[in-house]
Formats: C-alpha cells, sequence, structure tokens
C-alpha cells in the first residue's frame, strides 16, 4: 500500500494532481507551499499529474482481500474541483468507481464547481464531499455543497480548519454529518486573525493564527446536539499533530445502518 497518511482522519492520501491557487482566508498559510517548494515545484498557478495515478489499486485490493473499508484523503495537496485539473478528472472518477473498497474523502474549496464536474453515473456510494470553510463569510460553501447530492450511504462533511473565527452561532449543519475543526500549525508567529482585513495580504506572510479553544467548544456542543459526529484535530500549534481526539470520536461510519456492505463485510475502518 502506497501514501500512508498522517492525517488523523483517514487511512491513506492519494493526489491524483498537485498545485493549487489560494482563494480564500483560510489558504494564507496553506501547508502546500511548503511541500511543493521542497519538491522543487512551483505550488501556485500550475497543476502537476502524479506518477501515482493507479496506486489505489493497491490498497483497493488489499482492503478488498482483507473484506476492510480504507478511507482515503483526495488530493491533500490540490483541490480535486480546481479548473486545471478538468481535463484530468474523468480518469480519477474512474479509478474511484473501481476501487469501491476506498471510502474517497473528497474536500473542497471550490463547491460551486462540482456539479458541474460529477460523473454521468453519479451518485457514487463510496464518495465523500466535503467543504472548507473556517469563517463567518465561506460558511455559504456549505449552502452551495448542501445543493449536491451524494448517496444515501455516503455523508457530507465540514472542515473548519483552521478556524478563524467563532463561527458556532452562524453555521447550518443541515444535509451534514461530521465536522472536523482544527487551529492552524505553521512556523513563525501567532497572532489573531483579523476579518475586517484584505484577506488577501496575508498570502505572502509567514505565521500561524489564533483558534481559541472556546470557539471549536462551542462548535462541538452544537455538532454533538446536533447527533453528529465531531473531530477535534489540533489546537493551533507551530507543529501539525496527527493525535487530537481521533481515538475518541471517530467519523461516522459507512458501514453501519442499513447498507448492503455492513452485511457482507465487518466493520473495520469505523
Ligand atoms: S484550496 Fe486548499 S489546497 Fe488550495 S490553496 Fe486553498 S487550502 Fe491550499
Amino acid at each position: 500500500m502506497k501514501e500512508e497518511t498522517g492525517i488523523s482522519w483517514a487511512h491513506f492520501t492519494h493526489n491524483f494532481w498537485l498545485g493549487c491557487d489560494k482563494i480564500a482566508s483560510e489558504c494564507a498559510h496553506c501547508y502546500i507551499g511548503r511541500d511543493l517548494r521542497k519538491q522543487g515545484r512551483q505550488p501556485w498557478g500550475r497543476l502537476y499529474l502524479t506518477q501515482t495515478y493507479n496506486n489505489p489499486f493497491d490498497f483497493e485490493s488489499l482492503a478488498k482481500q482483507n473484506k476492510q473499508y480504507v478511507r482515503v484523503f483526495t488530493c491533500s495537496e490540490s483541490d480535486f474541483f480546481h479548473a486545471q485539473a478538468d481535463k484530468w478528472r474523468a480518469g480519477a472518477w474512474r479509478v474511484i468507481k473501481n476501487c469501491p473498497h476506498a471510502v474517497w474523502l473528497i474536500l473542497t474549496k471550490r463547491p460551486e464547481r462540482i456539479l458541474r464536474n460529477l460523473p454521468a453515473d453519479w451518485p457514487y456510494a463510496n464518495v465523500w464531499l466535503g467543504v472548507s470553510t473556517g469563517c463567518k463569510k465561506t460558511l455559504n460553501k456549505m449552502d452551495v455543497l448542501r445543493d449536491v447530492p451524494i448517496h444515501p450511504e455516503a455523508v457530507r462533511f465540514v472542515s473548519a480548519e483552521p478556524l478563524l473565527e467563532d463561527i458556532s452561532q452562524e453555521i447550518d449543519l443541515t444535509g451534514f454529518g461530521w465536522l472536523v475543526v482544527g487551529g492552524e500549525s505553521g512556523g513563525g508567529v501567532e497572532y489573531l486573525w483579523n476579518p475586517a482585513g484584505d484577506w488577501r495580504a496575508e498570502f505572502s506572510t509567514h505565521g500561524r493564527r489564533t483558534m481559541h479553544l472556546e470557539w471549536a467548544e462551542t462548535l462541538r456542543d452544537k455538532v454533538k446536539g446536533a447527533g453528529l459526529s465531531f473531530l477535534f484535530k489540533q489546537i493551533t500549534n507551530a507543529r501539525p499533530s496527527q493525535s487530537g481526539m481521533s481515538t475518541l470520536i471517530r467519523p461516522p461510519c459507512r458501514t453501519s445502518g442499513r447498507g448492503g456492505h455492513s452485511r457482507r463485510f465487518q466493520r473495520a475502518t469505523c
């Protein structure tokens, strides 16, 4: 199996392509800038097709053999719905469809591009769609994702990471099943984000923005009060943490409930 991940809520990552563009406040200190530069690549403005396009068949065959499912964080070093990937996405959907023992977690900041970039035979049971929002002005991305149909066995999720302000009063969780929250990681100076500031001005600066723990706690209370799943990933920290509360609170289990998969296979991943 390839590309085992340190991300606490997935077993693997898989990148069909690399590279992105910053489009929102939450993107300011995006880690792919560091990662791609280490590879000698320019992270912004162009995308690179990876050489590992077919690797998912490795973890698909092993998961099938073990009668398990694995969660795969999809495009951790890009955005699956980035416009420059339109020419490659049909191939990615074919891989995803043919790896039914992998549950593909596709997290995007471009939910407005999802509907026109779905395969003709959508929805897929093994694809969870997620949207990323960590402040009030991007909460409308959840409204956009709410309008995208998903399979009854799949889950819509939201990643409030980095959480830049308290969004617990404004967030509408209708139609979502799981929320991940966390503070920003990264070197440099820690500072409090200014919602009234020019969000593009931060794109070329370093540092990490403070998440007050109470913001995560009020979100947790709202999510748990709605009977949904919650994952606290980390506090604001210089280094990314993989511990969080992931061993205590897990994402909703795809195999729970009515799905035929639960009758055929052990519940191994949730
Ligand atoms: S959309 Fe995601 S991958 Fe792209 S720059 Fe923003 S945070 Fe980074």
